[in-house]
């Protein structure tokens, strides 16, 4: 099976100009092919398909236009890609499925760099960059999110495109059945939560990451430049009434970049921080999972909670577990949120019904002691209702 991993990449300059370069010819190739079938329909009457005017490109017209050269500077896979893109619109076109093949302008029109794996080295992904032909390492804006070679992954093809000063990378991965590993004889409990973002059954603590102090020290910073882009906007309101000042909009304009290059940061921290987790829970291939259902919406609407339930990604976490659990054949199991995961005793059994938020410890008659995460973890690994995600 198939499947497409699309993330963001962080190309070097040089990389940058590759790519700009590949698209700009990949859309010249393009809206040449149309033309000249257009051209050769008018005087001749038939249609060139897209192999015939590939050799036809290479063969005839750049060995008398040399000053066209340039075209084979780039990758020739990619160049390919696009004639054979529009010679699939050509195709619609002729069976009433879609209008005449449209040129595409530059800026405007989807046009992206295609590549495709050709010898053993090609395509190789790591948790942090992946290797493009033509462009070489590119750097992985959200670590971890492609599935790695190394975990036996192979990708086939991708594609390379630019969005409002952006790159992107999408590739596509065989996720074969056969590729599943082998399962331990055990399941894991999960018990998510806002003081730690998750305490493991087997005694994994993974802490709430907007308690460490490089986050505290950026979401102070982002603060700090919000108050300076409002004070900001309130000076233009107040100037405006004088006259118009255009530097001071400049101004306002690298603000806002500011910010959002600061929440981008943020988000970004937050993003890789789940799928270290995830990745590292999965490696122990545990045959289940069992996480509770919870309550995200019901979370937002309490205003104690909802920042902390946001900024924590939970249900980011659950799709994402969700996927890679799916793809490696662990059953994700999921509790109602009413379950007691909390309140009951994993050693006797029995219920403390007045268990207050704030005991963190778990301490039953019977003589059972236990962290109050754990204990929840515990009980949630050995659920016995639950469904199947
Ligand atoms: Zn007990």
């Amino acid at each position: 099976m198939l499947k497409s991993f699309k993330t963001e990449i962080n190309p070097t300059l040089e990389q940058k100009i590759k790519i700009n370069k590949t698209i700009g010819t990949c859309r010249f190739v393009y809206n040449f092919y149309i033309a000249h079938n257009k051209k050769v329909y008018e005087t001749e009457k038939k249609f060139i398909s897209g192999m015939d005017f590939q050799k036809w490109l290479n063969n005839t017209y750049l060995k008398e236009n040399p000053e066209f050269l340039w075209i084979k500077e780039v990758s020739s896979k990619s160049v390919k890609q696009s004639i054979m893109n529009a010679d699939k619109a050509f195709k619609r076109f002729f069976k009433h499925q879609s209008a005449f093949p449209k040129f595409k302008k530059k800026g405007k029109s989807d046009v992206k760099m295609y590549f495709v794996k050709n010898n053993p080295k090609d395509c190789f992904c790591e948790r942090h960059r992946i290797n493009i032909p033509t462009l070489g390492w590119v750097r992985l804006k959200e670590k971890g999110y492609i599935p790695t070679t190394k975990q036996g992954y192979v990708i086939k093809s991708g594609i390379v495109s630019q969005k409002a000063g952006r790159y992107y990378v999408s590739v596509l991965i065989d996720i074969s059945e056969t590729e599943k590993p082998q399962l331990n004889n055990f399941g894991l409990g999960i018990d998510l939560g806002i003081k730690n973002f998750a305490v493991v059954s087997n005694g994994i603590i993974k802490k709430n990451i907007n308690k460490t102090a490089r986050l505290k020290k950026l979401e102070k910073q982002l603060k700090r430049e919000q108050r300076c882009l409002s004070r900001k906007y309130e000076d233009l309101k107040k100037r405006n009434k004088i006259k118009k000042g255009d530097a001071t909009r400049q101004n306002i304009q690298r603000q806002v970049l500011k910010v959002q290059n600061l929440h981008h940061r943020i988000d970004n921290i937050r993003t890789d921080y789940i799928n270290k987790i995830i990745a590292e829970i999965v490696k122990i291939k545990p045959s289940y999972i069992t996480i509770e259902d919870l309550n995200v919406s019901g979370m937002m609407k309490n205003k104690h909670l909802s920042k902390a339930v946001a900024s924590q990604k939970f249900y980011e976490f659950r799709k994402k577990l969700e996927a890679k659990c799916k793809g490696l054949g662990i059953e994700l199991r999921v509790v109602d949120r009413w379950y007691p995961s909390s309140k009951l005793c994993h050693k006797c059994g029995c219920i403390k019904k007045d268990l207050k938020l704030s005991d963190r410890k778990y301490i039953c008659e019977c003589g059972y002691n236990s962290d109050r995460d754990f204990n929840a973890a515990l009980n949630l690994r050995d659920a016995l209702t639950y469904k199947i995600a």
